[in-house]
């Protein structure tokens, strides 16, 4: 049997810390099942190679099954000019390998239940629900422009714009995922205001035709922020754009609890995805072995169901994990009293043990 073609962007600051542990969880998983090739992208490769991406760094992630990615970024490059900084090297990895729909798990795992900031009757209706953003178009990708004003002032445009193979394709992906969980889909949109959000509402609608067992809902944008924090529990999978898939998804971050255990998947047409964890390079904290890898390792196990299908090995791992925090163990991000204060590696070792 060929293994599986994996590239692996460490990063910088933790990114290489929790890097390590999930190649680790993932080789223990399914021994001998991969081939790991490192890739040289953010701060450190502005300092060795002068830029954030260099060519053959893109080339081994495209020509890899799956890329997993640590983190990037630091404050020694933070006066970079804008071509120059690390995370330059992550729009670049997105577009060069195509990846249009990010996918974002929002679960609350029972033993941090009490992580949650929201009240106790609403959290115990539990949490689990999944955003899945456009990701390469709407206001980010549009044009962007500074200018002067018939009088003189100054004046700014940024310009959001949708086709229709574009929304199209994203809600492929939501009603493909919705399939395989409750069946819900929510589409977040502003049509109300918005012409791009009247041409979202109608390519949805005309797509879930394709999908009549799942059921569609719509939502303002500024609705959906006050709904996901009133009743999460009724939401099963989101679909929505750019801009407002960034604001959302950060908003459900916090609902669950730590930026630290939270994955993300990164998916275009085919079976190849970018897999991350949610969080930066904490710099803070970088070479103390304080990082939580298990933001990472989620992203290892969602590498494996959505690029390999190895849907068993993801169970395992994500088992594992639920079993560690049932037994009350925690890095510092995630302590509370009566809790066991760990370090990041015995994180990865505690993992590693409950793995069957
Ligand atoms: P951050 O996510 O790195 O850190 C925010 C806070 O969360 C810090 O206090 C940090 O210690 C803590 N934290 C993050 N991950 C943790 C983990 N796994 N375990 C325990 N604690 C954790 O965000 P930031 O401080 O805003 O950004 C730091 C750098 O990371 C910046 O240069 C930023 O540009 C970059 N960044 C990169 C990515 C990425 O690579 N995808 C994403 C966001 C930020």
């Amino acid at each position: 049997m060929s293994k599986k073609n994996v590239a692996v962007i460490p990063g910088d600051g933790i990114g290489p810390e929790v890097i390590n542990a999930t190649l680790e969880v993932l080789e223990k998983t399914a021994p001998g099942q991969f081939d790991f090739t490192e890739v040289a992208m953010g701060g450190n490769a502005i300092d060795k190679y002068g830029e954030p991406l260099p060519d053959f760094s893109l080339k081994t992630c495209q020509n890899a099954e799956a890329t997993l990615l640590g983190a990037v970024g630091g404050p020694k490059w933070d006066n970079q000019p804008p071509e120059k900084r690390p995370e330059r090297g992550l729009l670049g990895v997105r577009k060069g390998l195509e990846v249009f729909a990010n996918i974002r798990p929002a679960k609350i795992f029972a033993p941090l239940a009490s992580a949650c900031p929201l009240r106790k009757d609403i959290a115990e209706k539990g949490i689990d629900f999944i955003i899945v953003r456009e990701l390469t178009g709407g206001i980010y990708f549009g044009k962007h422009e500074a200018f002067k004003t018939e009088n003189g002032e100054r004046a700014a445009r940024d310009v959001m714009e949708y086709s229709e193979s574009e929304i199209k394709r994203i809600a492929h992906v939501a009603f493909k995922t919705a399939m395989k969980r409750r069946k819900i889909v929510t589409s977040i949109d502003k049509a109300n205001i918005l012409t791009s959000s009247r041409l979202w509402r109608e390519i949805v609608e005309e797509v879930a035709k394709e999908y009549p067992e799942v059921k569609l809902n719509h939502l303002y944008v500024d609705n959906a922020s006050m709904q996901l924090i009133r009743v999460p529990s009724e939401f099963d999978v989101i679909v929505t754009e750019n801009t407002f898939g960034d604001i959302l998804s950060d908003e459900a971050s916090q609902i669950v609890g730590s930026i630290g255990m939270i994955p993300s998947a990164s998916v275009g047409e085919g079976n190849r995805g970018l897999y991350e964890p949610i969080h930066g390079s904490a710099p803070d904290i970088a070479g103390q072995d304080k990082a939580n890898p298990i933001g990472t390792i989620l992203a290892g196990a969602m590498m494996l169901r959505y690029s390999f299908n190895m849907n068993k090995e993801a169970d395992k791992i994500e088992n594992a994990v639920d079993e560690v925090l049932k037994n009350g163990l925690r890095t510092g991000d995630i302590y509370t009293e009566g809790t066991k204060l760990i370090s990041g590696s015995q994180m990865k070792e505690e993992i590693i043990k409950a793995l069957h």
